[in-house]
């Protein structure tokens, strides 16, 4: 009775297994001794779990301590029988549900006793064939679930157990299948791979896979091959073994016999591993030698119609491309072909490494590729089964000590008094005019921007009648070192093209200039003419004579834009390219900026992709190499070679040409008939950052379809595969009342190709490749001159001349002003602007409101290819002149500091991100005032994510997003930094708040953004990033960004800053914080609805691989740090 009441109180319930259990439970400590009795409680336990599915269920439920009781007894006994019964039970008990029960096994440490037990059992002598079936089932059933299955294995020796019985029992399928599943486990731990290939089994699988007749135990035994291969070692051992062409001809095998596509996981086996052996160089070399490109091409070219087979054509595309005889970009160098010399090259940084790099140094390819790579591993006995995933929170600052902003000026006033100059509105009292004068350091600016002096010859004609009045003293500061003159003058007689000294294009160029110097500036200008009236002047580029022609008088008409573009001039546009000096001297201007872009009525939806795109180009691709008579291999545009550009007009092929403002095309090379690689310059002085193009194209027929492959861009993925067109202006659409640029193309994607990018331009980085966009187009109109470009051109003479017009909108309340920041290098000069009302009267109170206006400063264009950033900052300033009652108050609350173009010569000579010195602006400005501004914001563009948002710093939701423990004194921190996003997220369509980041991140700790927050203790410090592809939330959902939704952009911008002054309340700090709180939300709510972390992908996973090696590389990082510099000193008080 008491034994009764007893298991009562153990088993709630009562029930017969329960009972079972506990009378197990109690043999436990005598099991050896009650075997018999032992065998037979587990067989009635058994019994009772296969014939009722309760049983089961009460002996894994919650608070059971069941699944002890049988491990205990497998642990102690050593009865076969009654292993094989508890093998059993467990069999039966862990079959059911979704992985929890086997969970609860491992937990309770049921993985080692099963090893224990293994290898116990081995050691009979022979060992228990069934024992061995039903431990490797088992195994084979739990291994993927524990974590630690890897390492428990090696450890107790269980491999080589396993391997052991695979030798033996290669002919007893019965035995071998669980074995290779339990093997298939093992291998997946990348020490384990290593070990098992050092014991030869490898080789042993080869024994096990088959051809198609004998299809047994072959998938097991690939996944296992398949886990081993991802181990270099294993896949050198594998190549050096000739397994190449065996896999290969097995894979042929099965494809020629599986006819009807039962065996999908075979061939996919197969080709898992070949695309790991190929993932060494040597496992490359077999491949190719043995003619695998072709045996996967024809398979995949017949699997192609099948959609079913589509992870087969992939995975064969995956190693095609891998495999892909690495080619040579078809240049002599990578830096640049525009030289120009700098006065001073710093030891360090990008200029620093190309000027040192001796001559003769080819730095396209690296010498030692051929060379085998290091594709030993290091075998460590690592436990990588430890480590635990990299976090994505790697990045967070999480030094606290680096997350408070400085407070109070920090430089000594006098230190700044050099840089007044910038900031005359503070010591200007508009009382008597002379007074100002003798106040002023210098005197009002000349009402069109002062830009270089013309130091060329072919310049200097056509700058006599160009108005300036720099003032003498204007140069003298140090935002204007003298240097920068002087290196513009020498610059520029240093500056020619790589190659070739005074080629022909120059000469001509200076040729014409003296015979007339407009005719000189407008190449373009007199071709549209010629092509108005029917002769063909698409063919005469590089002529003299349609120069002269135009000298006569020839007249173009040209699209009336007025009243569609206020700002736009074409008569003034001429007046400022002649001001414009470039590297290159280019004398040509690109029609689309002449002519100005009305922006299109119709919507412009984000381009649907469709599938399989990629793949076919691919294709096309691994066709050159089978079809090699098919390449033309002609090049028809080459900047490197004098005679540029270089083809005879044989009509055969298009007409290129880039050299023009901003333009950026080094060579243009016919592939087939209709297909064209595209390589683009690098920017000056550095041997990479290419990514923004601009080129014109003509001579096309119209009814085929041309296909453009722009083939060295660096970046591992691009907008171009989720929806984004590149855009096109049609000349001929242009003068028939349509100038615009579209966006266009179709059979649009982006991916790695086979042109080898050295270690020089990989950063060290060997092995590396570039990618390829490419696009097709359908020609509307014979005879057309069409530019393509990355993304709507925005000239730094187009700058000037909507400053010019700007400057006219000016009203006696409007305080304008343009000083010229510094000349830079290239002998051009960046504009500052600085905006505000005028005082309302002169007296002393209305002078001291104009003088105490908060400061907001704002720049753009520190990247040249990011040019939607100018057309945001077109249409903050458009707004900020405007006559509208809210620009008025605004001029009245604030004095905005403006900076529309940070990089004027990256800007003109086609660079994507860097200046003439091969790094950044080495021009800097400081801002003397007392206070800090009260927004601080530097305009970006941003290739990789869909809407306009911005970056932010702040210490709450950094210290949220990491694990770092932080007192809540070191949290303290008002909501300020949210209240402008949030504004903008509610009244700009394009701007999405769930796109923005508030993180402080270590990568970007020398950004304009961080320093400034940092350093200069700017609360509301911003970076804006405004996409250059399309919007995926709001009014513009499903649409691509145009200029008008970018102009629209910047003006909400100054409606957002009014709101933020209403909201606060001029110069009331303590007022603020409560506000902004009120249109923010409650504190909780922020915590609940934190940031997105900057480094997700706002992407979804794509259709087809872009890349089986990402390498990721955050879009501004870089060059942002790069920025960063200058910027720390910029407004650094
Ligand atoms: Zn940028």
């Amino acid at each position: 009775i008491s034994k009764i009441i007893l298991l009562t109180q153990t088993f709630i319930c009562n029930s017969r297994v329960m009972m079972l259990l506990g009378q197990l439970e109690r043999m436990n400590g005598d099991i050896v001794r009650q075997a018999e009795t032992a065998r037979q409680v587990t067989a009635k336990i058994l019994h009772l779990i296969q014939t009722q599915e309760k049983s089961g269920k009460e002996v894994m439920s919650k608070g059971s301590s069941g699944m002890e009781v049988i491990l205990a007894s497998l642990e102690n006994t050593r009865d076969v029988q009654t292993i094989l019964n508890i093998l059993s039970i467990l069999t039966e008990l862990l079959t059911v549900g979704r992985g929890r029960r086997v969970g609860v096994f491992v937990s309770k440490g049921g993985t080692g006793i099963l090893f224990h037990t293994l290898l116990s059992a081995s050691k009979e002598m022979p060992p228990s064939e069934e024992l061995m079936l039903q431990l490797h089932s088992l195994l084979a059933k739990v291994g993927p679930k524990d974590r630690k299955f890897g390492v428990a294995a090696r450890l107790s020796g269980a491999l080589n157990v396993t391997v052991n019985l695979i030798k033996q029992n290669l002919q007893n399928p019965k035995l071998l299948l669980p074995c290779l599943q339990v093997l298939r486990v093992y291998s997946t731990n990348s020490v384990n791979a290593i070990s098992l290939g050092k014991n030869g089994v490898v080789e042993l699988l080869f024994k096990v896979l088959a051809p198609y007749s004998k299809k047994n135990t072959s998938l097991v035994a690939l996944d296992a091959l398949g886990a081993l291969l991802k181990s270099k070692t294993n896949a050198r051992r594998a190549a050096d073994g000739g397994y190449v062409p065996i896999l290969l001809a097995l894979y042929a095998d099965w494809h020629r016999n599986d006819a009807r596509h039962r065996h999908m996981l075979i061939r996919k086996g197969l080709l898992v591993c070949l695309r790991n052996i190929t993932n060494i160089k040597l496992g490359r070399k077999a491949f190719v030698e043995a003619d695998g490109m072709r045996v996967l091409y024809n398979s995949s070219t017949e699997c192609l119609p099948v959609r079913t087979l589509d992870p087969l054509v992939n995975t064969s595309s995956l190693i095609m491309r891998k495999c892909f005889p690495k080619k040579r970009l078809p240049l002599p160098t990578i830096q640049s072909a525009f030289l120009f010399q700098l006065p001073y090259v710093p030891g360090t940084g990008p200029a620093g490494r190309t000027y040192s790099q001796g001559p003769g140094v080819d730095d396209v390819v690296d010498e030692s590729d051929d060379n085998d790579e290091a594709d030993t591993e290091n075998d460590t006995e690592n436990e990588e089964d430890e480590k635990d995933q990299q976090s994505p929170n790697d990045d967070i600052e999480t030094d606290l000590n680096k997350l408070h902003p400085k407070k109070g000026p920090c430089r000594p006033y006098e230190e700044l008094r050099v840089y007044e100059r910038f900031f005359v509105e503070l010591s200007e009292d508009f009382q008597v005019s002379q007074v100002s004068v003798l106040i002023r350091r210098s005197p009002p600016r000349p009402i069109i921007v002062p830009t270089a002096q013309a130091f060329s010859p072919n310049t200097r004609s056509l700058s006599r009648a160009y108005t300036r009045t720099p003032s003498p003293d204007h140069r003298e500061g140090p935002g204007a070192r003298a240097g920068g003159r002087i290196v513009g003058r020498s610059g520029r007689s240093a500056a020619s093209r790589r190659g070739g000294g005074a080629h022909r294009g120059e000469t001509r160029r200076r040729q014409r200039d003296q015979a007339d110097p407009l005719a000189a500036a407008f190449g373009g200008f007199v071709r549209a003419t010629l092509g108005r009236r029917g002769s063909n002047w698409s063919s005469d580029c590089g002529s003299e004579g349609p120069e002269d022609e135009a000298a006569e008088g020839a007249v173009l008409e040209v699209p009336d834009t007025a009243l569609l573009l206020p700002l736009h001039d074409l008569d003034l546009y001429v007046e400022m390219v002649k001001g414009t000096l470039s590297v290159p001297q280019y004398a040509e201007v690109a029609y689309p900026d002449y002519f100005g872009h009305v922006a299109p009525t119709f919507r412009e939806p984000l381009l649907e992709r469709v599938y399989g795109v990629q793949r076919a180009k691919i294709f096309q691709d691994i066709e050159r190499l089978i079809h090699p008579n098919d390449i033309v291999d002609k090049v028809v545009y080459d900047l490197d070679i004098p005679s540029c550009p270089v083809i005879e007009d044989d009509g055969e092929s298009l007409k290129f040409n880039s050299q023009f403002e901003s333009g950026n095309l080094r060579k243009a090379v016919q592939v087939r008939k209709f297909e064209y690689d595209l390589v683009l310059n690098s920017d000056i002085n550095s041997n990479h950052y290419h990514q923004w193009f601009y080129f014109e194209v003509s001579g096309m027929k119209v009814g085929t379809t041309y296909r453009f492959n722009i083939i060295n861009c660096e970046k591992s993925n691009s907008q171009f595969n989720y929806g984004m067109q590149a855009l096109m202006y049609s000349v001929q659409e242009a003068i028939s009342g349509s100038p615009r640029w579209v966006r266009t193309g179709t059979d649009i994607c982006y991916y790695k190709n086979h042109f080898a990018r050295s270690s020089i331009a990989a950063g060290g980085l060997k092995g590396k490749s570039y990618y390829t966009l490419t696009f097709s187009i359908n020609f509307k109109h014979k005879d057309d001159v069409c530019y393509f470009a990355y993304h709507y051109p925005y000239t730094y003479s187009t700058l000037k001349m909507h400053l010019s017009k700007l400057e006219a909108l000016r009203t006696p309340q409007i305080y304008l002003r343009q000083d010229v920041l510094c000349e830079t290098l290239g002998g051009n000069g960046c504009p500052l602007l600085t905006i505000t009302a005028m005082p309302e009267s002169n007296s002393n109170d209305h002078i001291c409101q104009f003088r105490n206006r908060p400061l907001i400063f704002l720049s753009a264009r520190v990247h040249p290819g990011e040019t939607n950033a100018s057309w945001v900052m077109k249409g903050t300033l458009e707004f900020l002149m405007g006559s509208s009652p809210l620009a008025n108050s605004l001029r009245e609350s604030y004095i905005f500091k403006i900076v529309p173009m940070l990089n004027p010569d990256g800007v003109i000579n086609g660079n994507h991100r860097c200046s003439l010195s091969g790094e950044d602006l080495n021009r800097q400005w400081q801002s003397p005032n007392l206070e800090a501004p009260l927004v601080f914001c530097d305009y970006h563009g941003h290739s990789r994510k869909k809407n306009v948002f911005m970056y932010g710093c702040s210490v709450k939701e950094t210290v949220w997003q990491s694990n770092i423990s932080a007192t809540s004194s070191d949290l303290q921190e008002d909501l300020a930094y949210r209240a402008l996003p949030k504004i903008l997220s509610q009244i700009a369509p394009a701007f999405s708040m769930a796109s923005c980041s508030f993180v402080v991140e270590r990568s970007k700790e020398s950004t304009a953004r961080v320093v400034v927050w940092r350093e200069i203790g700017v609360q509301r410090s911003y970076t804006m990033e405004s996409t250059l592809c399309g919007c995926d939330q709001g009014k513009y959902k499903g649409l691509q960004i145009g200029t008008r939704e970018l102009e629209e952009m910047g003006a909400q911008f100054c409606v957002a800053l009014l709101r933020l002054k209403r909201l606060t309340g001029l110069r009331n700090h303590q007022h603020l914080l409560d506000l902004e709180s009120d249109i923010i939300g409650s504190q909780a709510k922020v915590v609940s609805c934190p940031t997105t972390y900057v480094l997700d992908e706002d992407e979804p996973s794509f259709l087809e691989a872009i890349d089986y090696s990402a390498e990721s590389n955050d879009e501004d990082v870089e060059a942002e740090n790069e920025h960063a510099a200058e910027v720390r000193t910029y407004l650094s008080m």
